[in-house]
């Protein structure tokens, strides 16, 4: 009976990628495949046998795969080989032993056969390879060219050796099970649709799939079996690959190499030209680690389009009024604690209720747009800007105080007035009215420097409109 769950030579070379041999010689023809030749092994082990049994001719067939046999028959003709492989194998599986001293002689008709099918053989001792189940895998044949008496010692040597012969056939089962299941593996991590790495415990990379080495584009080259971890983060931030580092290297690596270290929760890293990862690491029992890399980029793409839907106003793109307080409020505390001036306006358009009246709903619509977009042209990246409600706006200025403020407020203000702005063909002339504030003492928050920039507008309107006011905090 074979074993279970053997594969064959075929399919072992199928599966690494090989051609297999029909020659029963060699188990694989070509160098470097990582499954050991058991041929060689197999060969010195028949000329042992030749020496401790003093025949010219030992004939070994062992199975170490299905419909895969391994053969040793120097110096003996084809013929037989043949007899050999023909005759004595089902003899020896059927009989248990073989045994003939002079085999000219043989009475059986069986025996008679193999004695025809020999040419030069006389004296024949062969007993079976058999493995620890008991399972009987080949048979190994002493054949001498003289008549002989085989001895109870000689049996026993024979015995042995096939002993020999069938540890060296589990061996190369082993071996060549081991490679055909690391190739299976490396082909299910190939097969991934997302980046696979596995590191070893002493924190070096032992493979990643193509996936994997495509999304580290910057720094493929590097991620090659062997490198550690720590080497390939830092060699990957000097190489560009880690938009997230400029400008703070080493305290990334730190931060980075921490995270793998300790893995859990999956983390989101940046790539560059705005690609987005998630990261899952998890350790392995055998204190290894195992990472995927799944691409986050669309999803990251749609989260911000969501969060801007919800952040912003439709009409103007200004942030709405509940994020601009929330963000503004972020920006006071911010300041406050680094001791930096915030300055605030309140923007409101004049007498917006003619413009709508006159040139409808829709140019009102227009006019609101086109003024916003003048506006956020003319500011700074840190600068917010939201619409609070109607034709009225605020404007937030980190690290901007008094006199300069008036400047920002003075150049909105005439902006607004110089924009050639028209619809369905008709001139609208627009102003706008502003009122300022600063952030003046600690006891400040957000929403009492927005009533100061309110009494100040109140002010320019009262004032007469398209003008600029500016609070001045009451002793
Ligand atoms: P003042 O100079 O005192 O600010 O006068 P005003 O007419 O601008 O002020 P008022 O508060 O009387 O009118 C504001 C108008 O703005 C009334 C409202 O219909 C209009 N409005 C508010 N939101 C929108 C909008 O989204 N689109 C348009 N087209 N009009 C709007
Ligand atoms: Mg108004
Ligand atoms: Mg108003």
């Amino acid at each position: 009976m074979m074993l279970q769950s053997v594969i064959s030579r075929t399919e072992v070379c199928k599966k690494l990628g090989m051609t297999a041999n029909s020659g029963d010689k060699t188990v694989f023809d070509k160098a470097g495949c990582g499954v050991p030749d058991a041929y060689p092994a197999i060969s010195a082990i028949s000329r042992v046998a030749c020496v401790a049994l003093n025949v010219p001719r030992v004939f070994v067939s062992v199975s170490v795969g299905e419909d895969d046999d391994l053969r040793s028959f120097a110096g003996m003709s084809k013929r037989d080989v043949t007899a050999c492989a023909e005759l004595i194998v089902p003899e020896v599986n059927r009989a248990g032993i073989l045994q003939i001293g002079d085999i000219k002689n043989a009475k059986r008709v069986s025996l008679q056969k193999i004695a025809a099918g020999l040419k030069a053989v006389r004296a024949v001792l062969a007993v079976p390879v058999v493995n620890e189940h008991g399972d009987t895998l080949g048979v190994i044949a002493a054949l001498d060219t003289k008549r002989r008496r085989f001895t109870v010692s000689d049996r026993t040597t024979l015995k042995d050796i096939a002993t020999n012969v069938s540890g060296m056939a589990g061996l190369h089962r082993a071996a060549v099970r081991h490679q055909v299941a690391e190739v299976e593996l490396k082909d299910a991590m190939e097969a991934l649709p997302d980046g696979f790495v596995l590191y070893d415990k002493n924190d070096r990379l032992v493979h990643c799939n193509r996936r994997y080495r495509e999304i580290y584009k910057e720094s493929g080259d590097l991620r090659v079996p062997g490198i550690k971890f720590g080497d390939l983060i830092r060699q990957g931030v000097y190489a560009g690959q880690y938009p997230d580092a400029v400008g703070k290297k080493e305290e990334w690596i730190a931060q980075r190499i921490h995270e793998h270290q300790f893995p859990g929760k999956p983390i989101e890293q940046q790539l560059p030209g705005d690609r987005w990862l998630r990261i899952q690491e998890r350790r392995t029992n055998t204190g290894g680690l195992v990472g995927f890399r799944i691409d986050i980029t669309e999803l990251k793409r749609q989260e911000r389009e969501l969060s801007r839907l919800a952040w912003t106003d439709s009409l103007t793109g200004a942030l709405n009024r509940h994020r601009f307080l929330e963000l503004a409020e972020a920006e006071l505390a911010h300041s406050q604690r680094h001791f930096r001036n915030v300055s605030l306006l309140m923007l409101d358009l004049d007498n917006f209720k003619m413009i709508n009246d006159c040139h409808g709903h829709a140019a009102g619509d227009h006019v609101l747009n086109a003024t916003c977009k003048s506006w956020q042209n003319q500011l700074r990246g840190r600068d917010l800007i939201g619409r609070l409600g109607g034709e009225e706006f605020c404007v937030l200025l980190p690290e901007t105080k008094g006199s300069d403020v008036l400047v920002v407020a003075e150049r909105l203000r005439q902006i607004t007035e110089q924009q050639k702005l028209s619809y369905d063909g008709r001139a609208i002339n627009v102003s706008v009215s502003i009122g300022t504030a600063d952030y003046e003492n600690i006891a400040d928050t957000i929403t009492s420097v927005i009533k100061r920039a309110d009494q100040s507008l109140y002010k320019a309107k009262s004032l007469g409109r398209n003008r600029v006011e500016t609070s001045t905090i009451e002793a």
